[in-house]
């Protein structure tokens, strides 16, 4: 077993997540079976109770694990269902030790950072199975929090022998303009703090907006105490999922193989998508500090290859009259409303899925999307004013969408809603059937809510004999799972997330065919 581990220098963002899980893609695109451990040094549990605005989304594992999102990246470029052994968070460290001591395990012993914290971390490093693992550390080298895992990693590189071991630190070098240079201090001082916790670097990654001069690499190499050949920069790329092939053509895999002693098994082979068509999609969110609140959708749309969608703040929707909103909207062929939580910015989203509903724009609503499409049928179509979901209005009279009944005793926030993988029982009769052709699927929740189709039936379609002109359930588990109007060109709600399932080369087929609708239709 080979240990590959990543750590981070000068600033967070700079792509330290898809390096590593590029550097893993390369790897298993030569036949070697990866593990990955992603390390967050913060103290939460998992990222479940963490606002999307500060920390990018809530990546859901196949097993209901509430995780980073960087598990999302290692899910999409390898191909492979992360589950919760795969995150280890100095919550989940902190809590085992403490919860262990309280239990009289350490056995009257004085509990403490080494040996008793690091040899929880080892041991979870000890579990990784397979040709290669890949341990990314969260953050950036001289946080406080980390210490502790370099630490143990330092401890476990010794134990399990360097020769086994490597270390990647890849770093920003950023550009000044002024005097047309790249600067390497920041570097240089990140490589000496690294060196403190007893851990040299045996390849470095630049990262920078463009291609660097080979003086920069040598001065890298020199300070860092590196050989030229170890230094690998790596420019912006306009297409993340290009990496794992830069990586090859850099040689950055081979470095890697040949200092812990693989060999490839298979010829190298990576193919991915190129996200160059335009679908003029409009994506309604409320989170809008930063792109990674909603990364799973954005990666699901480039996996089928299609540019970025628009971001529209749901908020500003509100406050707009009609024919502004039509004038903002009529620029679009597609709408999506994603996921969320809470009642701000909510009638903006209901706005637009009005508008799409009566333009027939294509409409893809994830999770809270459903949900709301439910309540604006239920308003405007149903004629029912102020129907609602118990989440923004506990006093509606009409809850078409109301608390799930297991969730009413729950007090605590982590890890309580309703989570993970299940199965779904989609209808023959339904256009979703059309999508899978399958009536049996499995798809990620992460939902407290759903929708109260026993309390209004009459507003539903719930088997093929009911009217067809209401709003048609489209799949079933214990409760609704997808509901649309076949009539439209496309306008389908899922409950479910299917963007936390999609691959490089294994495109979701709801959003391939949201994609290819919102491309033909002339809106
Ligand atoms: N807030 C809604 C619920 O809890 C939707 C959740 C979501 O979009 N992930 O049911």
């Amino acid at each position: 077993m080979k240990y590959v581990t990543i750590t981070g220098g000068v600033l967070s963002g700079i792509g330290k997540g898809i390096t590593a899980a590029s550097i893993g893609a390369a790897l298993q695109a030569q036949g070697l079976s990866v593990d990955v451990l992603k390390i967050d040094p913060y103290l939460n549990v998992d990222a479940g109770t963490m606002n999307p605005n500060q920390h990018g989304e809530v990546f859901v594992t196949e097993d209901g694990y509430e995780a980073d999102l960087d598990l999302g990246h290692y899910e999409r470029f390898l191909h492979k269902n992360m589950t919760r052994f795969n995150n280890l968070t100095a919550g989940q460290v902190y809590s085992n030790v403490i919860r262990k001591e309280r239990n009289g395990e350490y056995l009257g012993a004085t509990v403490q950072m080494i040996p008793h914290v690091t040899s929880e971390i080892k041991h979870r490093l000890s579990q990784l199975k397979g040709d290669v693992a890949v341990v990314e550390i969260g953050g950036t080298v001289g946080d406080i929090e980390s210490e502790i895992f370099l630490e143990a990693i330092r401890e476990f590189s010794m134990e399990v022998g360097h020769d086994s071991f490597l270390f990647v630190h890849v770093t920003y070098v950023p550009y000044l303009k002024v005097t047309n240079e790249f600067k390497t201090k920041p570097t240089q001082q990140s490589i000496q703090i690294l060196r403190r916790s007893g851990i040299s670097p045996d390849v470095i990654v630049l990262r920078g907006e463009k291609k660097f001069p080979q003086a920069t690499v040598n001065k890298v190499a020199l300070f860092g105490g590196v050989p030229v050949n170890a230094v690998f920069g790596l420019e912006d790329s306009e297409n993340v999922y290009s990496i794992p092939e830069k990586i090859h053509t850099l040689g950055i895999d081979k470095f890697v193989m040949d200092k812990v002693g693989l060999k490839p098994l298979s010829p190298f082979s990576w193919d991915y998508p190129k996200p160059e068509r335009d679908a003029k999609i409009a994506m309604i969110g409320k989170y809008l500090s930063t792109d990674d609140a909603y990364k799973s959708v954005l990666e699901s749309v480039a996996l089928c290859g299609y540019k970025k969608p628009k971001m529209i703040d749901s908020e500003t929707l509100e406050k707009l009259s009609d024919i502004e909103l039509n004038s903002i909207l009529k620029d679009y062929s597609g709408i999506i409303i994603p996921g969320g939580f809470g009642k701000r910015g909510i009638e903006g989203m209901i706005r637009a899925i009005r508008y799409a509903r009566e333009h027939d724009v294509p409409l893809l609503g994830l999770c809270l999307g459903m949900q709301l499409m439910t309540i604006e049928y239920a308003r405007n179509v149903a004629k029912l004013k102020e129907a609602n979901s118990t989440e923004f209005d506990p006093n509606t009279p009409y809850p078409i969408v109301d608390i799930m009944e297991e969730q009413k005793r729950i007090m605590k926030l982590g890890g309580t809603m309703r989570l993970g993988s299940e199965e779904i029982k989609v209808f023959e009769w339904s256009n979703l059937y059309k999508i899978y052709s399958s009536k049996r699927i499995f798809e990620r929740h992460r939902h407290r809510y759903e929708v109260n189709a026993n309390a209004f039936e009459s507003i539903f379609r719930m088997k093929e004999s009911d009217p067809p002109e209401r709003l048609n359930v489209s799949a079933m588990s214990k409760f609704v799972e997808a509901v649309e109007l076949p009539e439209k060109s496309f306008y389908i709600g899922v409950q479910y997330h299917p963007e936390y399932i999609s691959k490089v080369s294994m495109p979701h087929p709801i959003f391939s065919k949201f994609l290819e609708t919102c491309t033909n239709s002339d809106n």
